[in-house]
């Protein structure tokens, strides 16, 4: 058995096989200020890059400038490598076209050109919106993203989907845009506000419900080390999410076969509830829990699975302090949920399309999902 000063240093990796756009996620601990290390061997495995020391953007935001992205910053001063900051806004406004089209001019300014890679640091609105700038800048140029916040290391860096929100849509403008690695360090989160955290645990127990009943069990019997950030167990827990969210983006990268669909469990059911609170109100991820249950009822009424799926799905996020039902303030009404979810993009030609499981660690989309169902599990206050 290794010693902890070993374990902290090991580093798990989950290889994204996508043809020549397949990439490397890297999961360690206490590892930013070896960023700079990382890049520069990353960098000249780049193909048509004459130069390994190109220019350097980096993208984070102004919560983390201070802190995490100063050390990478320090990491790249190491190795000698310069390199411009770029500090958007924190939050969602950030991920606007107003804000890209400032970061464009401070690439013209620094003289960017197609030889310069970006490096988004920061959460999921700093990856979306660097993301899209790399796509776009250029016609594309590389990018390699530090996700900090646990909904980023486990989702929102997986995958490519990068973009900004148009004031009426989130997320409505966007690209594919694969990145060229993506470097994780656990240790990142010791800073992330406990509701952040949360909410990022939310998309992985969703993780296990939808495609792996062991990966459920594993989160089941290791509360403890999740609910302190234990860096071992967040490591496994940042790999096996990414693996299993790789696996349906290499079947379906550009969300055409349908596949994809499956990563969206719950998430029917949380769209409404956001838009309906405002955001802001409930996280994106206290959304998903509650409407991962709100399926999982659904799924019991049409006799898809026994109640015990269900139970063990509430009991799971009750211990992360996740919500699994609307608060009791709610004015929600069911009409007003339901003509919201046939607005939602998933929805198609106002038919009620739900992610449902089966069993626990598999599921499958349902077309046509009869509506006087839908309206008894909003209907039904659970006990
Ligand atoms: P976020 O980027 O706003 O980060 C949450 C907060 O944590 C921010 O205030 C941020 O400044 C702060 N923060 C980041 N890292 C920190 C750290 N280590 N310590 C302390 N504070 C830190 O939000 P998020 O939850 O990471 O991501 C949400 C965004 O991700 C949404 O815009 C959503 O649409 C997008 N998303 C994209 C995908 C995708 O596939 N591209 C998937 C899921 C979500």
């Amino acid at each position: 058995m290794s010693n902890p000063a070993e374990q902290e240093t090991e580093l798990e990796t989950v290889d994204v096989a996508l043809g020549d756009r397949s990439y490397r996620i890297e999961i360690g601990s206490n590892r930013l200020l070896e960023f700079g290390a990382y890049l520069k061997h990353l960098a000249a495995s780049i193909p048509h890059r004459s130069d390994i020391i190109g220019k350097l953007a980096v993208i984070t935001d102004s919560n983390i400038s201070g802190t995490h992205a100063a050390d990478l910053a320090h990491s790249l001063a190491d190795v000698g490598w310069p390199h411009q900051m770029i500090v958007l806004d924190a939050g969602e406004t950030s991920k606007s076209l107003d804000v890209i089209a400032t970061v464009y001019d401070r690439l013209v300014e620094f003289q960017a050109d197609r030889q310069t890679i970006i490096v988004a640091i920061g959460g999921g609105v700093v990856g979306d919106a660097a993301g899209f700038v790399a796509a776009t800048f250029g016609r594309g140029i590389p990018f390699v993203q530090v996700p900090t916040t646990l909904l980023a290391q486990v989702d929102s860096s997986v995958g490519g989907k990068v973009g900004v929100n148009h004031p009426k849509a989130k997320n409505l403008i966007g690209a594919f845009h694969q990145p060229k690695g993506v470097f994780i360090d656990t240790a990142t989160l010791k800073t992330l506000p406990d509701r952040d955290y949360r909410s990022g645990l939310a998309e992985v127990i969703k993780y296990g419900v939808i495609l792996d009943a062991e990966f459920f069990e594993f989160l089941e019997t290791h509360i403890a080390d999740i609910n302190d950030r234990d860096p071992q167990t967040l490591r496994h827990v940042i790999a096996t999410s990414c693996r299993l969210k790789a696996d349906v983006v290499e079947r379906d990268e550009f969300e055409r076969t349908g596949l994809r669909a499956v990563l969206n469990y719950g998430h029917t059911f949380a769209h409404a509830f956001e838009a309906l609170f405002g955001y802001g109100e409930l996280t994106h991820g206290e959304a998903v829990a509650i409407g991962m249950i709100h399926a999982s009822r659904l799924a019991e009424r049409l006799q898809l699975i026994e109640t015990d799926v269900t139970a063990r799905q509430i009991s799971l996020l009750g211990q992360v302090q996740l919500p699994t039902r609307l608060p009791e303030t709610s004015q929600l009404k069911t009409d007003e949920i339901l003509d919201r979810m046939k607005l939602d993009k998933k929805t198609v030609a106002g038919r009620l399309r739900f992610v449902l499981p089966t069993k626990l660690g598999h599921v499958e989309v349902f077309q046509d999902v009869p509506e006087a169902d839908v309206r008894a599990v909003l209907d039904t206050t659970p006990e």
